[in-house]
């Protein structure tokens, strides 16, 4: 049995005689920039996030970069945020001429809302929580913070489409909200690809723009703005694959599950929180991240017995990097937690066959060593 931590080629194949023949259409027709199908795509994803607003974007490093700029980021300007997140967080706010500082994450690896009010001065002008691994920080405590000292909340939402916190999705807690399309990601388009969520209009205006080097509708260039387009084939792919995107997520709650159950017992482990209809939380399962002991063997182990995982970030949480001037103080917590963190193979192709066979070779590590 092998289990690859993820199957690329399974992007496509699920959906594959659908999206032969749109693409096929597509490419024929030659509508390639800001068509229909990117139009289309952008309406079916804000009535699928209960929100507003909704642009195609290159990516969702850009994505993150585009809201920066057009919430008015300004050189010197701080930006809360975990350390525990993608290196694209913090560059995006190295990029619109701010500062990243970090702070600690909790057990269940999101930002720690009661170190952010500590990490506030004179300069700090945005949260950024990253709903990390499919699951939406403590909105309402991180919403209040930014109130009280007048702070914009933009989401890194990149892990997290679908995700809901108090029955709320991800992204559309604060001024906006990113998302990503990488082919990993829960809906991945085959390439780069991400969007901006907003429910503001005056700032949804700006991002429209901004995406498309400043212009407005009749084609008249109005401010500074750049190329950040989703090209309309990835546009009208994603457009598809977001039909099935309730049920992939159910696949995943259900996956989650099971390794839960599998695995709970086992003392050397902490789990994430498990798939809860009663809790504030509905998680998506972008990922399934543990604490392991003895990690790096056991690691070793399931590699030889052909399980893929991976420790997110090469391990390296953004404090770690080094020659990249980032501010934080104490991070011990999360130095402690990246000891030991590791992703459990978690995406629509697996089995429940190969969620019992990864399991049953997790405990039987432990047994043995
Ligand atoms: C994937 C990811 C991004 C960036 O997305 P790209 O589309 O690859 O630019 C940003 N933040 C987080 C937390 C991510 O996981």
């Amino acid at each position: 049995m092998k289990v690859p931590f993820f199957n690329y080629p399974f992007v496509y194949s699920q959906y594959e005689s659908e999206i032969d023949k749109k693409i096929n259409k597509v490419i024929k027709k030659g509508e390639f920039i800001l068509q229909n199908d990117l139009l289309n795509f952008e309406n079916n994803l804000k009535k699928f996030l209960n929100a507003k607003f909704a642009f195609g974007v290159s990516d969702g490093t850009n994505a993150i970069i585009l809201c920066l700029k057009a919430a008015g980021m300004k050189s010197g300007d701080e930006a809360i945020m975990s350390s525990h997140t993608y290196i694209a967080t913090a560059s995006a706010v190295h990029d619109a001429g701010g500062i990243p500082v970090l702070v600690n994450c909790k057990d269940d690896f999101l930002i720690d809302e009661r170190e952010i009010e500590k990490a506030i001065t004179k300069k700090t002008k945005f949260i950024i929580p990253t709903q990390l691994n499919g699951r939406v920080c403590q909105m309402n405590i991180i919403l209040k913070i930014a109130k009280k000292y007048n702070l914009i909340v933009i989401e890194d939402g990149a892990q997290a489409i679908g995700a809901k916190f108090k029955k709320k999705f991800s992204t559309t807690f604060g001024l906006a909200g990113t998302i990503s399309f990488y082919p990993a990601k829960i809906l991945g388009c085959f390439g780069d690809g991400g969007a901006v969520i907003t429910n503001n209009k005056g700032f949804a205006k700006k991002i429209s723009m901004m995406r498309d080097h400043g212009r407005s509708k009749d084609g008249k260039v109005v401010s500074w703005g750049t190329n950040s387009r989703l090209d309309n084939l990835q546009a009208a792919i994603l457009n598809i694959k977001l039909k099935h995107l309730k049920k992939d997520i159910a696949k995943r709650r259900k996956i989650a599950s099971l390794y839960y159950k599998l695995l709970k017992n086992n003392k050397y482990l902490h789990l994430p929180p498990p798939p809860n209809n009663n809790s504030n939380n509905f998680d998506v399962y972008q990922n399934f991240e543990i604490l392991a002991d003895k990690r790096d063997a056991l690691r070793q182990y399931l590699r030889k017995n052909s399980i893929g995982t991976i420790i997110q970030w090469n391990g390296q949480a953004l404090h770690m990097i080094k020659n990249l001037k980032m501010k934080y103080k104490n991070l011990q917590k999360t130095n402690n937690i990246f000891k030991k963190i590791l992703l459990l193979p978690m995406n629509c192709s697996l089995s429940t066959k190969d969620v019992i066979f990864v399991s049953k070779m997790i405990n039987k590590f432990y047994e043995k060593n």
